[in-house]
Formats: structure tokens, C-alpha cells, sequence
């Protein structure tokens, strides 16, 4: 207000607006500055490793992920009611950009949102742990609507580590939304988790309520790289013009 108001007095004066409706625009804007300053905090706050948006995903490489299903993770409903995703499928199909373009859009519909890979996600425990303020990060993580933990089943953990990383999981069960992304189908799990009876007690928690896509494509990565080698290889094969 205190940025726009002459501005927008001047304007008002200049077309005879009466005052209440120049005190609507000014309020107005106000609110629609420190609406857009929330989200961005929010969209801050969440840590994303990069900006990805649906309008640039490619759902023509997924064909065995039902489009519509995928985007319903853009709204809310999922999360007021608890549920719990999982994105599975090989490296480089989408399941990290996916995953950022869900919590962007959960973001900016005012929600809070965490994004960690499961391997940051247990180093930070483990420090808290050892620093004694255990609680507070595990009070900071209830807080948040919907934590995503990329990349679960790259690394295995210490025992110590898993247990930490399952009370995060088993805490948040029907009370706060997980988004997992993993490489890993579920019945490999026992790697990540050291034991099966903790997997199995994971695994039944997490998938009781829970949205399931396979993201079996082919690597959208090597694709591409693949469709601009052979870009490169018509271009060196065509005739030069003398
Ligand atoms: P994953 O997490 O499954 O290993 P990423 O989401 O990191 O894969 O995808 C690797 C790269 O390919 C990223 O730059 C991502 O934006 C892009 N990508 C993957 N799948 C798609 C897709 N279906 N449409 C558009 N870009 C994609
Ligand atoms: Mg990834």
C-alpha cells in the first residue's frame, strides 16, 4: 500500500474515481502482492532442487501412466484426506520432475510442502540425533502437509538410519501425506530397510492409503540424448554444398 498508494491516487483523481472504489484497488492489490509473496515463500521454503511444471511433462513417454490420475496429485483433495503417493519406475522417467511439479502446484494452493531425497532426509535425522534436538525436527516435519523423499533405493542406511527415516514414515501415517519416489519396486525394499519385518511394517503403512504410479518408460534422458546424437549424425552425413 505504502508502494502504490500515490500512484494510484493519481490515477483515481485523474478519473474522477470516487474514493471507496480507490481504497478497494489499493486494499486489492495489497492483498494480491502478499499473496503472491506466501507462495513464494512457500515454493522457497519447500527446497525443490529445480522448477518442473506439468505443462512441460511429457505424457506421451509414460503411456502406461494415466494422465488425468497423475494430475489429480495437483489438487488437494489427496492430501486433506491423508493419502500417501509413490512414484516407482527405472532412472530418468520423470518421477523427480513429476514429483516437483506436484508440490509447486500444492504450493501455490497454500499448502506446505518439503521436498528431501531420502538420503538427505536421513542425514538430517541423524544430525538432529546426535545434536539432541531430535524432536524439533521431527515437530518441524509434522508441520508439513505433504513430505517428498526422492530417490529412496539409491542408498541403503545404516540400522539407525532406517529407523529413523521408518518413525518419519510411520509417524506421519494417516495423519500427513508422503510423496516417495523410488527405482525400487516395493518387494525390493528389504535392501533399502535392513530386515524385512521393518519393510513389511513400512511397506503396509505406506501403501494402505496410498496413489501408485509405474513409471516404466524408457529414460526420458537417454532418449533425448539419443534423438540429438542422431540429430547430429544426419547433420555431419549430409552432402556438403560446393
Ligand atoms: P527420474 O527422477 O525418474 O530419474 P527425472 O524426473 O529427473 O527422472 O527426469 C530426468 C530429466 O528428463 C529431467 O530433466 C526431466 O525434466 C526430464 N523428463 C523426464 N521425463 C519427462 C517427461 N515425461 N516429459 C518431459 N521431461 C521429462
Ligand atoms: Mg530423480
Amino acid at each position: 500500500m505504502l508502494a502504490e498508494h500515490d500512484k494510484l491516487a493519481r490515477e483515481a483523481a485523474g478519473r474522477d474515481e470516487p474514493y471507496d472504489s480507490y481504497l478497494l484497488r489499493l486494499t486489492e492489490l495489497e492483498i494480491a502482492t502478499r499473496t503472491a509473496n506466501a507462495i513464494a515463500a512457500r515454493i522457497r521454503a519447500a527446497g525443490f532442487p529445480g522448477l518442473k511444471e506439468f505443462d512441460t511433462f511429457d505424457f506421451t513417454a509414460l503411456p502406461n501412466v494415466p494422465k488425468q490420475k497423475l494430475l489429480e496429485l495437483t489438487r488437494r483433495d489427496w492430501i486433506g484426506q491423508h493419502y500417501n503417493a509413490c512414484f516407482i519406475g527405472g532412472s530418468g522417467t520423470g518421477k523427480t520432475h513429476a514429483a516437483i511439479a506436484c508440490g509447486l502446484a500444492l504450493c501455490r494452493l497454500g499448502l506446505r510442502v518439503k521436498f528431501t531425497t531420502a538420503a538427505g532426509l536421513v542425514t538430517e535425522l541423524e544430525a538432529a540425533q546426535q545434536q539432541h534436538r531430535l524432536d524439533r525436527t521431527l515437530a518441524h516435519l509434522e508441520r508439513i502437509d505433504l513430505l517428498i523423499v526422492d530417490e529412496l533405493g539409491y542408498l541403503s542406511f545404516s540400522r539407525a538410519g532406517a529407523e529413523l527415516l521408518f518413525q518419519v514414515f510411520a509417524d506421519r501415517y494417516e495423519r500427513r501425506s508422503l510423496l516417495i519416489t523410488s527405482n525400487l519396486p516395493f518387494g525390493e525394499w528389504g535392501q533399502i530397510f535392513q530386515g524385512e519385518r521393518m519393510t513389511a511394517a513400512l511397506l503396509d503403512r505406506l501403501t494402505h492409503r496410498c496413489h501408485i504410479f509405474e513409471m516404466n518408460g524408457e529414460s526420458y534422458r537417454f532418449r533425448e540424448s539419443m534423438k540429438a546424437q542422431a540429430e547430429k549424425a544426419t547433420k555431419t552425413l549430409k552432402p556438403r554444398k560446393s
